[in-house]
């Protein structure tokens, strides 16, 4: 075909991809440009600039300009900054997503693996104003028109997801659906024909991710991540229940005339929710509602007037069973919040026919926030036959988002970017604890952040936080204060039966103290006031120690050792007593170090 067809139809296909309105149409529309345009999408260090020259009519140029533009940024080094560096996401959300896209921009080599081929929430996300400079930067209204059109800052999910593909794609990120992960597994001792790094298991098992080695893991799977080793913190507030309600949006004029009700701002309008429970029997603590791709409400509800309404039947006391399907009235629930909807938007929406969600059915639902999870760290690294691995949580599973308050998207992407930085500190070769010491740091600083206290210079925005953060101390946490939870080298240099023994020897003789493990033997900690004694006897007075003081004992090893040997302790002394046994890759952590101090001296 002549030059000027073979232009013509390259635009042809790339205008499809764009357009492209489901995840799948969007992979195979991409599949088809591929393939028609010879373009090797997993030559991801070369994927974007062939795109570009292949795909090069007047109406792209404006989003390769944006495009160009973010990728220039200094931070990314040319896209050399990460070279050579193996990332796998878990989860296509957006914060799993919008990590991709920094990930490959540093250069690193992406692959992110989602277990859906659907994108399907119709739900609507807040957004802050830096996301949506964010967004507009990476060509969004190129993806989706309607973005953000005039005052309105909210987006689906499902449209962000898809966008956030097209982008990820664009930038060669290898994208795989329907495949789920597993677990981590650790390289094999002896470099074999099947590799020697860390891999992941996954489904379907003959997946050729599974061969795919890599040298950063992210999680960004959701509520709850499926990667091992981060211990959660539990919020647990008053009662919570929100409802979550999508209607047919028809786009009419009557439907555009009417108002939106902002998250904050209703919180505090008692006369409202006054006047909802005196007509109709409702009883919300706020509402929210977003005209988008559907009439979006989410609300908070009393649990007294679900009952009275019929929609939970029995009242029971753990809110799982309160929530569970068989004590919900459907019918009832699709009356609740279409009554709220109706009452809130003071009856201006001409119908409120119920949107059908994944599941074919009419998209409302029913959620319980009373307990709010965040993970107390946000990365961690694995070692294993000399092979390093970093570990990072992203997105939901970092940090849960109450979603009438609508944070999820905006800190999602904060602690994305973050997490790139890290990853970048990790590929210059720092430290693993000045890396995990830097990454925590910045972490406290998360649930803390809101649209005014963080910096407004949205244009100055990169992955370094110091862009972001005005009151950026990015060394609150030391690196010795990194907790060796968090550096976890799998292969400890004592074996734990020599190390056992060793433990043995120096505690024998000692009154109440009976070594036969390197865990449960441990818990009252007199044993370890006997390690410690054998050492130095004038340090502790070991007869006046009372063996049913387990927190005291142990937090008095922890003090004394630290104090006097630098052993940095692995948890609290009122943990131990907390925990029917403790942890034993932390005791065996915590043993070697006495190991390592002692076992050349006499005693
Ligand atoms: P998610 O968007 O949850 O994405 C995680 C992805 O990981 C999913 O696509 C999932 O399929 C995939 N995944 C999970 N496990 C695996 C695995 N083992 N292997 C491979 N892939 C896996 N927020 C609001 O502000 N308002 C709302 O109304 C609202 N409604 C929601 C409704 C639902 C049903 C859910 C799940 C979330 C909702 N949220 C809402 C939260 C909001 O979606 C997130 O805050 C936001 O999408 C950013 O999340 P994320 O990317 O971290 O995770």
């Amino acid at each position: 075909s002549s030059p000027v067809s073979r232009t013509a139809q390259a635009s042809q296909l790339f205008e499809n991809f764009v357009q492209a309105s489901t995840c799948k149409g969007t992979l195979q529309a991409f599949s088809i440009l591929c393939r028609q345009l010879e373009l090797d999408p997993l030559d991801h260090s070369n994927f974007y600039n062939s795109l570009k020259a292949a795909v090069s009519t007047w109406k792209v140029k404006a989003l390769w300009t944006k495009l160009d533009k973010r990728a220039q940024q200094k931070v990314y080094s040319q896209n050399k900054a990460c070279q050579g560096t193996r990332c796998l996401i878990i989860g296509g959300g957006p914060c799993g997503l919008r990590t991709a896209i920094e990930l490959t921009l540093l250069g690193c080599k992406v692959v992110v693996i989602e277990k859906r081929d659907t994108f399907s929430r119709n739900n609507v996300l807040h957004l802050w104003p830096y996301t949506i400079h964010d967004l507009r930067g990476l060509g969004a209204k190129k993806f989706y028109g309607k973005f953000c059109a005039g005052s309105i800052d909210h987006i689906s999910i499902r449209q962000l997801q898809l966008m956030l593909v097209k982008v990820s794609l664009i930038l060669g990120v290898e994208i795989h659906v329907n495949v789920e992960f597993i677990k981590l597994l650790e390289p094999p001792e002896e470099q074999t024909d099947v590799g020697h790094g860390w891999r992941a298991e996954i489904r379907p098992s003959g997946h050729p991710v599974s061969d795919f080695e890599f040298d950063v893991v992210i999680g960004a799977d959701g509520r709850r991540s499926t990667l091992d080793g981060f211990r959660r913190k539990e919020f647990r507030g008053k009662l919570a229940i929100a409802i979550t309600a999508n209607f047919v949006n028809r786009n009419t004029t009557a439907e555009a005339k009417v108002e939106e009700i902002s998250g904050v701002a209703f919180i505090f309008n008692q006369k409202f929710f006054l006047e909802l429970k005196e007509d109709t029997g409702i009883d919300l603590e706020n509402i929210v509602y977003y005209k988008d791709n559907t009439h979006y409400f989410v609300m908070t509800a009393k649990k007294q007037s679900l009952l009275d309404k019929g929609v939970i039947i029995n009242d029971y006391m753990e809110t799982e069973r309160l929530l569970s399907p068989d004590n919900v009235n459907q019918e009832a629930l699709l009356s609740y919040a279409r009554e709220a909807a109706d009452f809130g938007t003071n009856y201006q929406l001409p119908s409120l026919d119920y949107a059908i969600n994944h599941y074919g059915q009419p998209d409302v639902a029913m959620f319980d926030f009373t307990c709010m999870y965040a993970s107390e760290n946000a990365a961690l690294i694995r070692e294993k036959h000399g092979h390093q691995l970093l570990v990072a949580l992203v997105g939901d599973s970092l940090l849960e988002p109450f979603w009438p308050m609508g944070t999820g998207c905006a800190r999602g992407f904060l602690a994305a970017f973050d997490t790139a930085w890290m990853v970048k500190g990790w590929a210059k070769g720092k430290s693993p604890l000045e890396i995990l010491a830097e990454r925590e740091s910045i972490y406290r600083l998360l649930p803390q952040t809101t649209p005014e206290n963080i910096s407004k210079n949205f244009e100055q925005y990169s992955i370094d936080p110091a862009t972001r953060y005005p009151n950026l101390n990015a060394s609150c946490v030391r690196p010795h204060q990194v907790s060796p939870v968090l550096f976890l080298s799998v292969e400890s240099e004592v074996h734990p039966g020599r190390l056992l023994n060793w433990c043995q020897r120096q505690t024998h003789g000692y009154q109440g103290v009976d070594v036969t493990n390197l865990a449960s033997s441990w818990r009252n900690g007199l044993a370890l006031c006997a390690l410690i004694h054998r050492q130095k006897p004038e340090l502790i007075d070991y007869d006046s120690l009372n063996e049913e003081d387990v927190a005291g004992n142990n937090q008095l090893a922890f003090d004394v050792a630290e104090r006097e040997f630098g052993i940095q302790p692995v948890t609290t002394g009122k943990e131990m007593a907390a925990d029917s046994q403790p942890d034993k890759l932390l005791m065996v952590l915590y043993l070697s170090k006495f190991y390592e101090a002692f076992r050349n001296s006499p005693a």
